[in-house]
């Protein structure tokens, strides 16, 4: 969508065929079936970091669609509340600086530590060669472990925020994806930990909306046409075969399908061209698990909060009485039964919330998705292939790409934005489409 949404504005005619009937892919919605509403399958996040996602719904009119939150809410393993936000004036990093002293549900020498800890985990930049290659082989796990972080700052804030940024546990998450998650998401720009939460269902947003301006600007949109087979050899793609019988040729070709299934619609003369694809099907994936809530009155009236030391993770509070308990990084729940989650994610916000306590919990309904994310496993980097492929007419897109980012819109985004740069190149428009990073503060730009 974000390829087809800067190509059909530089000239090009674009058509794009999804095999499902809606746009969004995984950032996508159910309707409820009491209700009619949609809602979605997982609560999707953004943060202000995210620069080529924002560039994407200004670009397709739906930036109205989302509201940016600075104040976040920590509940603490006892039920307490502090909420963290920057403060203004100082520059970054130290504009997180008090609101991290705040957090009096960690230790006062947690707290020093973590800002110790998190000054080196940053400075690692400063040999950038190293980064990458031993954060490419190390977890942070591990690191946090070595660089004497206990196992209470470990699982009450390092824990709270990766496995939700990252949707992977720290044992499997790389040195390299936490750092960056801490440089790019919180330290370089006081703009960068923004929350961005949707005020839309994702349905509303990525098929309704976005989807009528594509067609509105050009795109033809093929819903419900699985693509089967792509022929062609190395030197061009011919075209595809759809489930459905058609037969189609194009002069470029994005192929924007996850990273389990793209080998799997490749023939064998194109797959043997493209040595880049070898690791696709190696990259692991994790699971996010949403469990949602209908009680029969308000239990907070906080838009969400981050639960510490808990089973849920966070809890987003939606239309009358619906709560959503995002749980990330859910290996262990699959041999769970989901009654028993239900029951354990209920009684903790009871110890957080009274009215929990007393309120009748309607009906639930929990969401798995075992494959929400790709694993930012030590390695993964070199199993994602870059956008342009030695097939000068086939260009791949995705999450899963090489784009620096772990597997998020932000990431989805700046793959389509990558590919659409490499369509054009191959038309003989070359043109940079990517949006540039937030600018590191004076101060992020000399300390790290
Ligand atoms: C539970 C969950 C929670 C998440 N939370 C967040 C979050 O808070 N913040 C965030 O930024 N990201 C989040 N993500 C990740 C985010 O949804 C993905 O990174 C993003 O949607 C990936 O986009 P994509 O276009 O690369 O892939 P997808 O969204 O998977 O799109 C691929 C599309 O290809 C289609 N397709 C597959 N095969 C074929 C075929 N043969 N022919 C035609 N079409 C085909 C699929 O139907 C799908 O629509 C979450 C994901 C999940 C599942």
């Amino acid at each position: 969508m974000a390829a087809a949404g800067v190509l059909c504005r530089r000239g090009l005619k674009v058509e794009l065929f999804e095999a499902r009937r809606r746009l969004g892919g995984r950032a996508g919605s159910f309707r409820d079936p009491q209700t009619g509403r949609w809602v979605d399958n997982c609560q999707h996040l953004a943060m202000g970091c995210c620069t080529n996602l924002a560039d994407f719904f200004r670009r397709t009119g739906v930036a109205d669609c989302f509201a940016g939150h600075r104040r976040l809410h920590f509940f603490g393993p006892d039920g307490a509340r502090h909420d963290f936000s920057a403060t203004r004036g100082l520059p970054a990093p130290l504009h997180l600086l008090p609101g991290l002293m705040r957090l009096g549900y960690l230790t006062f020498r947690q707290r020093l530590s973590i800002v110790r800890a998190m000054g080196r985990l940053a400075r690692l930049s400063l040999a950038e060669d190293a980064i990458t290659e031993d954060g490419d082989r190390q977890t942070i796990g591990r690191w946090l472990r070595e660089n004497g972080q206990s196992d209470g700052a470990i699982e009450r804030f390092w824990s709270v925020v990766l496995v939700s940024a990252l949707g992977e546990t720290l044992d499997r998450v790389s040195l390299g994806a936490a750092r960056k998650v801490f440089v790019d998401g919180f330290l370089a720009s006081t703009r960068a930990y923004q929350l961005i939460v949707p005020r839309l269902p994702l349905a509303e947003i990525f098929d309704r909306r976005v989807g009528a301006w594509l067609g509105e600007h050009g795109v033809r949109v093929h819903l419900g046409v699985r693509i089967k087979r792509i022929d062609g050899s190395e030197r061009r793609i011919d075209g595809f075969l759809s489930a459905d019988g058609q037969r189609r040729d194009f002069d470029h070709l994005i192929v924007a399908v996850p990273w389990g299934q793209v080998r799997s619609i490749l023939s064998r003369a194109v797959l043997a061209a493209l040595p880049g694809l070898c690791g696709a099907e190696e990259i692991e994936a994790a699971p996010i698990t949403a469990v949602h809530l209908w009680f029969d009155r308000p239990i907070t009236s906080l838009p969400h909060a981050i639960l510490v030391g808990r089973l849920g993770q966070w809890i987003f509070n939606h239309e009358p009485h619906r709560y959503q308990v995002v749980i990330s990084a859910s290996h262990k729940l699959t041999d769970r039964d989901r009654e028993e989650v239900v029951a354990q994610v209920v009684g903790e916000l009871g110890e957080i919330w009274p009215a929990a306590r007393q309120a009748d919990l309607l009906r639930h309904r929990v969401v798995t998705e075992p494959r929400a994310v790709f694993s930012v496993r030590p390695g993964v980097e070199r199993l994602r292939p870059g956008q342009q492929t030695p097939i000068p007419n086939l260009v791949l897109a995705g999450d899963w790409t090489a784009t620096g980012w772990p597997a998020t819109m932000e990431g989805a985004v700046r793959s389509g934005y990558l590919a659409a740069e490499a369509v054009l190149k191959a038309a003989g428009k070359p043109d940079r489409v990517l949006v540039d990073d937030l600018p590191p503060s004076w101060l992020a730009r000399w300390l790290l």
